[in-house]
């Protein structure tokens, strides 16, 4: 599968999960208003349970209804025209809202036309009440008729109370979801990886092909019977084999340096260094792929620019060769500027191209490792995309940035930026 079909997939499937959980919350939102609207149901059967127990009103059982009051959540209030049974009005009450499933404690006000306060309140608890009889006292409903107070004070718990089926069954839907999303996270990684991987053994295959073609051709030509005639053929040949095993040895090296380095943290030996020499070892480092791609190298810094920075001399230096020898590798006719100086109270260093520079959307990963900027599957320029990582964390470990400044077609310059601990 293309990692591009696969980050859809990944996409498609994520958006799914979240999709599943809003629904799933969507649910419990409505689970929830119909627990509340049942229990005020019950509520009202229970009060109306009352009025025919109890001869309470003479109102026709018609407008019963009219007579009961929701003022707010947890309050509910039924007029009475005798309030002198305030202790069987009470008891049936209790059996009532038993009768209609709703075992939460009360509080039973009973209020006479006009008043200020309760006559009297009796709480009555649920048999089995778990909650704390330490509640506030019910709100007052100044009424210029006769009522009976219902209060409510755990209402809200005693709803979600009803809905731990939903909860336990929401929750081990999240948890199944989750545990899904962590899968495909750890599984979108793997194959992640494992493509990095095949980048690697591709530009490895590649990076090592070609001299390993031109030292097999060459062994070809020493095997010659006639070459003990043609030293100087014979010479030419060993000299190829003797510098393409070079550059072998070189690039295993190299490739050895970063995978140790890549375990712990980068070995950092600080010492003042001039800036300028450090640069000029660079280039001398990079001649023989300098005068191999006829490239120019300017080095304008005047020998008055005594930068010295306390740095880790070999380490830095690497990264500056990796920047050149990047310049040269993307460059045609390479044409490079190496200059150093003081920004903003800090020191840079900056290579300078004008090569095939890199477009916007791949500047961000330039520094991660194995990257490449995508060309298809032509591999003309050799390298495993390891380079700028190293580059990275070599400025890293010295609490320095990188700014990169490139324009496709025109040229790349990379700016290495360090805190100006010493210089002068
Ligand atoms: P490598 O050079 O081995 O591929 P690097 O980590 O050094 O790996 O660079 C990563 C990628 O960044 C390169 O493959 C190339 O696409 C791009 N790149 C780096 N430097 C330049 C440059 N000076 N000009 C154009 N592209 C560059």
């Amino acid at each position: 599968m293309r990692s591009s079909t696969l980050r859809w997939l990944v996409l498609l499937a994520s958006i799914l999960i979240m999709l599943i959980m809003g629904v799933q919350l969507f649910w419990l939102k409505i689970v929830y208003s119909f627990e509340q609207r049942t229990f005020n149901t019950n509520v009202v059967k229970s009060i109306r349970g009352l009025y025919e127990d109890l001869d309470i009103v003479d109102t026709h059982a018609n407008h019963l209804q009219d007579l009961i009051e929701h003022p707010s959540t947890d309050y509910f209030v039924f007029r009475v025209e005798n309030i002198f049974e305030e202790d069987s009005i009470a008891s049936y009450l209790q059996h009532e809202l038993n009768d209609f499933d709703v075992l939460t404690d009360v509080y039973v006000g009973f209020y006479h036309a006009g008043h200020t306060n309760y006559k009297r309140t009796i709480y009555i608890p649920t048999v089995a009440t778990r909650y704390s009889r330490d509640v506030n006292n019910p709100n007052i409903f100044k009424r210029d008729y006769n009522y009976v107070l219902l209060f409510f004070p755990h209402r809200n718990r005693y709803v979600l109370a009803q809905m731990n089926f939903w909860f336990i069954s929401s929750a081990l839907l999240f948890i199944v979801l989750i545990g899904l999303a962590v899968i495909l996270f750890f599984f979108y990684r793997q194959r992640f990886l494992a493509e990095v991987q095949k980048d690697f053994v591709n530009n490895f295959t590649h990076e090592f092909k070609t001299p390993l073609a031109v030292m097999k051709i060459s062994a070809e030509v020493l095997l010659q019977d006639k070459i003990t005639g043609q030293p100087e053929r014979l010479k030419k040949y060993a000299t190829i084999i003797e510098s393409q095993t070079q550059h072998l040895q070189d690039q295993v090296e190299r490739l050895l340096q970063i995978a140790r380095s890549d375990r712990k943290d980068l070995p950092i030996q600080k010492k003042p260094v001039r800036i300028k020499d450090l640069i000029e070892q660079a280039v001398t480092k990079m001649q023989p792929l300098i005068d191999e791609k006829k490239a120019e190298v300017e080095t304008p810094i005047d020998d008055d620019t005594n930068i010295e920075l306390y740095v880790d001399r070999a380490h830095l230096e690497l990264a500056v060769v990796n920047l050149l020898e990047n310049a040269l590798k993307f460059s045609v006719k390479p044409h490079i500027i190496i200059n150093t100086g003081k920004e903003e109270g800090n020191i840079y260093i900056s290579v300078k191209d004008n090569g095939i520079g890199i477009e916007k959307k791949y500047q961000k990963n330039l520094f991660k490792k194995f990257y490449r900027v995508p060309t298809g599957d032509v591999h003309n320029v050799k390298g495993f995309g390891l380079g700028l990582n190293f580059v990275k964390r070599i400025i890293d470990a010295h609490h320095g940035t990188i700014k990169i400044n490139s324009l496709p077609g025109i040229g790349t310059e990379f700016r290495l930026i360090l805190p100006a601990t010493v210089n002068n």
